[in-house]
């Protein structure tokens, strides 16, 4: 179990120039980054690694990503792995001798089937030793498993299956039945992959002669020309995966013509759905104009639906994507039969920003969210659609061969109505009014909840007004009106534990744990405990899901008070959306801890559940900064408030 400083890729692996990438090389670095908890100390480790690859065998470094990943593809090709525990459990059982029952025992007591998968190895019988596994057969293989489908296919996966795990050695074992059940989880966020792709890079310039003994030798990271190469190495390397996250595109060209040319090789393409832009919560209307004092701004009315990216390539090909970027383009059939209808001919390509919102075509008017999320999710027929949806289209990113994010949004805007048309029912631009009156602002606000929305956004117009891709920006503010006296927004938050219920709600869990994501540290920090706002069958429900994603102990990366212990631990596999009556700081809770106090978190007070957010990851929850904000800006308005009373 070599320790991070120690480590040595090649060594340790027998890896040599020119070869394919040994598995065990990728395995012992996650196991590395496993049990390592310091984000810096994990971007280093998982840099070594991605070094020797870029030195030795470069054409692993696309396998390598997506496995440290435990993706096969991008989000939103919708290729995934997922086999259910039973399954592989058979598989472990057939290959080693053991027994199911013997496996599920120990499963139930580690409670982690790849720790279960790497120890029941030594039973393993064997004619004779397979060849090693290598990364670039490891991901071909799973990539040839999650494409395969139907039932059918089961007895084709289980062989594949089997005739990997065969041939595992060392800890091969334990990541390859995790990568197979979808649950990696070492705690290794996206965010310190492309950190670490950045590191590598700048260390070891892909496609340079580079002895390979030169790799482990620690360059001066304290230097400045090195910090500032680094930075801006990370930088392009992020902005691009926002504007192209798509690794198949970004990774061959970063090996081949290097990190300079990313941005004029992977570019907004329609096709590949990019990050949305993100608002920024605001408590009222004073707030607004204070921030968009001197600059010109619009006002548009919040619907309360879907994001919807819709992309038209050259060829003719319609997509959707959500706000996660996932393709839902199956769950629209009747969205793009339609698009005919209010595109001019003169749009050969394009990306437009949308909400999809339910819609009740007799009374002509918006219904709510939950309306829209009892529409099926995939592979809608159009002939079955019972929830009609009409879209708001609000943002036109990219026209016929050119980005736009770069345009100010009155321009952007302007081409958007000169290339699209509303039509009764099925497209209309979102209703807008351009004003700077505080009363007018007001009256916009009512009038849109009047019409069914949450609130609204207000962005800037012609200064400070491009598209900022994946960012939340200070250009696009929401108003909800739910929020103008309390916190501004709802939380969104993850799952951590649940607390098993009592009388009434024996049977089903009571309560659960929420945290917070901190993208600083990239750990969970807790920030309520939560058991009201749940139906019977709300709580059911919720029993069902989080029975599957129990697991034995704590992670490293959950940050919480002993005096919390819940029954269950969960992974972070769901994110609700909560409702609170205030912020307050606690003792016990950790969330935003050391942000707005050294020892003190936040936590929520009354907080109450809303909705499951299906199209948020636990690593997309409010972030600590987040919390750490609207806690903030809530003492503001606390201290104006009583500054007033103490004047008047
Ligand atoms: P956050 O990460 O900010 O919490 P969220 O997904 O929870 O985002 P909201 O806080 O509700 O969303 O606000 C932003 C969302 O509002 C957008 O992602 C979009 O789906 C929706 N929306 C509705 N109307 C508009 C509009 N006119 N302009 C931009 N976005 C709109």
């Amino acid at each position: 179990n070599p320790s991070a400083s120690k480590y040595d890729p090649i060594k340790d692996a027998c890896w040599k120039q020119g070869e394919k990438v040994p598995y065990v090389a990728l395995t012992r670095t996650l196991e590395l980054i496993e049990n390592t908890s310091a984000r810096l100390k994990i971007v280093e480790i998982l840099s070594n690694y991605f070094r020797s690859v870029i030195v030795l065998s470069p054409n692993d470094l696309l396998p390598s990503v997506y496995l440290c990943l435990n993706q096969l593809a991008p989000a939103y090709e919708g290729i995934e792995l997922g086999i259910a525990e039973t399954y592989l459990m058979k598989a472990i059982a057939q290959c080693t001798g053991r027994t199911l029952a013997q496996i599920k025992v120990d499963v139930q007591e580690v409670g982690d089937l790849g720790i279960v998968a790497e120890g029941s190895r030594s039973n393993q019988r064997t004619m004779f030793q397979p060849a090693p596994l290598t990364v670039s057969n490891v991901y071909t293989r799973l990539k040839e498993i999650g494409q395969m489908t139907g039932s059918a296919s089961m007895t084709k996966k289980l062989d594949k299956i089997q005739s990997l795990f065969v041939a595992c050695r060392f800890t091969e074992a334990r990541y390859l039945i995790r990568s197979l059940a979808g649950k990696l989880r070492i705690g290794l966020a996206e965010q310190s992959v492309l950190q670490a792709m950045a590191l590598a890079c700048t260390m070891t310039p892909p496609n340079q002669e580079f002895p390979p003994e030169m790799l482990n030798v620690s360059k001066s990271l304290s230097s400045d020309a090195f910090k500032q190469k680094y930075d801006e190495t990370a930088l392009i390397i992020k902005t691009t995966y926002c504007e192209c996250p798509n690794y198949d595109k970004i990774i061959p060209v970063l090996l081949k013509e290097g990190v300079d040319e990313l941005p004029k090789k992977c570019k907004i393409t329609p096709g590949i759905p990019m990050k949305p832009m993100l608002a920024h919560p605001t408590k009222g209307v004073q707030e607004v104009l204070t921030r968009f004092d001197g600059l010109k701004f619009t006002c548009e009315w919040k619907y309360d639906g879907e994001r919807a990216q819709i992309h038209l390539s050259k060829d003719g090909d319609i997509s959707i994507y959500s706000r996660n970027q996932e393709n839902n383009t199956t769950k629209y059939p009747d969205v793009i039969n339609r698009f005919k209808n209010t595109r001019s001919d003169k749009v050969e390509s394009c990306i437009l920003d949308c909400e999809a919102v339910a819609w009740d075509n007799e009374k002509k008017q918006i219904l709510p969210f939950q309306v829209l999320s009892t529409r099926k999710r995939k592979d809608a027929n159009e002939a079955d659609i019972k929830v009609q949806v009409c879209v708001f289209m609000f943002d036109l990113l990219y026209l016929n061969g050119e980005p736009l994010v770069q345009q100010p949004f009155i321009k952007r805007r302007e081409l958007l109505r000169e290339n699209f048309k509303q039509v009764e029912g099925e497209w209309k631009f979102a209703t807008n009014l351009d004003t700077t009156t505080m009363e007018q602002v007001q009256d916009f606000l009512d009038e849109s909840v009047k019409g069914n929305c949450e609130g609204l956004m207000v962005k800037t117009l012609e200064q400070e007004a491009t598209y900022e891709i994946a960012k939340r920006s200070r250009n696009w503010l929401k108003l909800k009106k739910d929020y103008l006296d309390g916190v501004g927004d709802t939380i969104d938050a993850v799952v951590i534990g649940g607390y098993l219920g009592k009388g009434k709600r024996t049977g089903t869990y009571g309560g659960f744990l929420l945290a917070c994501y901190d993208q600083e540290n990239e750990e969970y920090q807790s920030i309520c405990k939560i058991g009201t706002g749940f139906s019977e069958e709300d709580l059911q429900k919720h029993t069902e899901f989080f029975k599957e994603h129990i697991i034995p102990q704590t992670k490293s990366y959950y940050r919480y008070d002993s005096s919390l212990q819940p029954d269950h631990w969960f992974e972070p596999v769901q994110v609700w959306e909560i409702k609170c009556a205030d912020l307050s700081l606690s003792p016990v809770h950790k969330a935003a801890v050391g942000i707005v106090d050294p020892e003190k978190g936040i936590s929520l007070r009354f907080p109450r559940f809303i909705r499951i957010r299906d199209d948020k990851n636990s690593e997309e929850a409010t972030s600590a900064q987040q919390v750490a904000n609207l806690y903030n800006s809530q003492e503001q308005i606390k201290n104006q408030s009583t500054s007033t009373k103490v004047t008047e």
